[in-house]
């Protein structure tokens, strides 16, 4: 092989520079105008996605935590209440609950979607229950057909973390739903690495409850409808105008965006399917997945080989997530470190994921898969 090519695991500034002009100019009107809150911007792209999503309200907020936790706070739940999530993810979904004086009630994944496993929800509801928050992991749907005839089933209100799965879909009785629009509430970030990502943090929250809708504007905006009307406690959360008009521009490349991770990961599916060193991830038959990571398993203790061979080849990889939530010592006093989630933490020992952005090249695709098919 020729030259080596630069690989990252991301490559944002490739992006930016695809884009520029159009990009560029929508900042600059945002500068021009002074208006940095609230300016137009905000609604013309809440307007954006709920068209692209199919959802009736889109509420914009500060970042994809706050999403999460605006999304909480706005099911009138009680200190103590039990809320049903995924022990294999970024911390956020966990923490939120805990900070809301919430109880976390930590559950096992599939080992081949990585996605909270359905059955092991149904077994840990109990009469304190009241809602459960199924993580889209690395851009593919939960099984949200069993999810939802269990929260039916319990009467519990479902907030679907999209935070790396915007764009991706769902067959739901056999219609086609966007993910974060399936549940109550769908929650969204748009930090620069997510599937639709700005410069900088944001988020947002989805839903067609008109009533819900309303109570998550007023809790992003100091639990006022009114200004200076402060009706419920609520918190500051805005995505700023300047992020907005960012992603005006962005959402409408969103399906390209898409396309061009499927592609990489065709790529890799095709190359690598056929070593027994590991594992590709599964691709569920009701939904198309996002890949907002490729994330594969290398079982037998030789993950961490695997990555320090490839980053010896100048390859990147990362490992999503080294740890699970339950063993994180911030949870030391929820009682759910002791606990044993057998595959959660073994998908912690195995897990790789790989370079994949939508500027990913054919040649940086057959640098990598003929890297890791030497590998032995
Ligand atoms: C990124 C992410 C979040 C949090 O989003 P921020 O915008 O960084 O606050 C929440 N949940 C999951 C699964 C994420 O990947």
């Amino acid at each position: 092989m020729s030259e080596t090519p630069e690989i990252q695991m991301v490559d944002l500034t490739g992006q930016y520079q695809r884009l520029k002009s159009p990009i560029d100019e929508a900042m600059a009107r945002v500068l021009m105008s002074g208006r940095y809150i609230n300016g137009p911007e905000v609604r013309s792209f809440s307007e954006a996605l709920s068209e692209y999503l199919g959802v009736k309200h889109v509420i914009p907020c500060g970042n994809g935590t706050d999403a999460l936790q605006a999304a909480l706070m706005a099911l009138n739940l009680n200190p103590g209440d039990e809320v049903i999530t995924t022990s294999f993810s970024f911390i956020a979904t966990v923490e939120v609950i805990a900070l809301l004086g919430l109880k976390p009630v930590l559950v096992d994944v599939d080992p081949d979607t990585y996605n909270i496993d359905p059955e092991l929800v149904r077994e840990a509801v109990t009469p304190r229950t009241k809602a459960v928050i199924p993580v889209h992991l690395f851009g593919q749907s939960a099984a949200m057909e069993d999810i939802m005839l269990i929260a039916r089933e319990y009467g519990l209100n479902v907030i679907e973390d999209a935070a790396q799965s915007l764009g991706a879909d769902y067959k739901l009785n056999g219609s086609r739903q966007m993910l974060g629009t399936i549940g109550d509430i769908g929650c969204t970030s748009f930090f620069p690495t997510k599937n639709l990502g700005c410069f900088g943090d944001g988020g947002a929250c989805f839903t067609d409850d008109d009533a819900l809708a309303e109570k998550l504007r007023m809790i992003v905006n100091h639990g006022a409808k009114k200004k200076y009307m402060n009706e419920i406690v609520g918190v500051n959360s805005r995505l700023d105008t300047l992020q907005a008009a960012v992603l005006n521009e962005k959402i409408k490349h969103l399906d390209d965006f898409v396309t061009r991770r499927r592609q990489a990961a065709a790529y890799y599916y095709e190359a690598l399917k056929d070593l027994s060193f590991l594992q590709l991830p599964l691709q569920i038959s009701q939904g198309e997945h996002s890949f907002n990571q490729f994330t594969i398993r290398v079982p037998d203790d030789r993950r961490d080989e695997l990555k320090q061979y490839l980053s010896d080849s100048g390859i990147p990889g990362m490992v999503y997530y080294p740890s699970p939530l339950h063993k994180q010592p911030v949870f030391e006093d929820h009682g759910i470190t002791n606990q044993s989630l057998p595959v959660s933490e073994m998908l912690c020992e195995q897990v790789l994921s790989l370079p994949l952005h939508t500027e990913m090249t054919e040649e940086q695709l057959e640098f990598i898969t003929t890297k890791i098919r030497q590998f032995s």
